[in-house]
């Protein structure tokens, strides 16, 4: 297993992290397989989407921060209820095809980690399972 370490800067926030998932598998003989990546926190995530406009991040975050405000008379004594609705929204894990040792993501498709509790020091997990065909 791969571990990726993630330093978000706001409460929440969307960072691309595919260049780090391929420089991970650059270094794997891996021809066929598949990638899990997977965050091992309750207030984060993991989505996959557009690459190109970075509007298209700015307008998720506005959209789920509204249907699921900061406040609003939660119980939790942590205070961070709507991370941890967040985080369950988006899931915890991503799994891409791995071909010709290349992920097989669409040309505007890129791997996000999603904070959604931040600022904070981060982490990602990342298996490579070779196999398949
Ligand atoms: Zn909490």
């Amino acid at each position: 297993m791969e571990t990726i370490s993630v330093k978000t800067g706001s409460r929440t926030q969307l960072i691309n992290i595919t260049g780090k998932v391929n420089e991970l598998l650059s270094r794997k003989n891996i021809q066929s397989g598949i990638a899990v990546v997977f965050v091992p926190h309750t207030t984060a995530a993991v989505t996959i989407n557009e690459n190109a406009d970075p509007d298209v991040q700015r307008d998720m975050l506005f959209e789920i921060n509204k249907v699921i405000p900061f406040d609003d008379g939660y119980h939790h004594f942590e205070g961070n209820s709507a991370a941890h609705i967040k985080t369950s929204l988006f899931g915890a894990s991503e799994m891409i095809i791995i071909e010709n040792g290349q992920l097989q993501l669409g040309t505007w498709q890129g791997i996000y980690f999603c904070e959604f509790d931040g600022p904070r020091s981060r982490k990602v997990w990342v298996k490579f399972i070779s196999g398949g065909e």
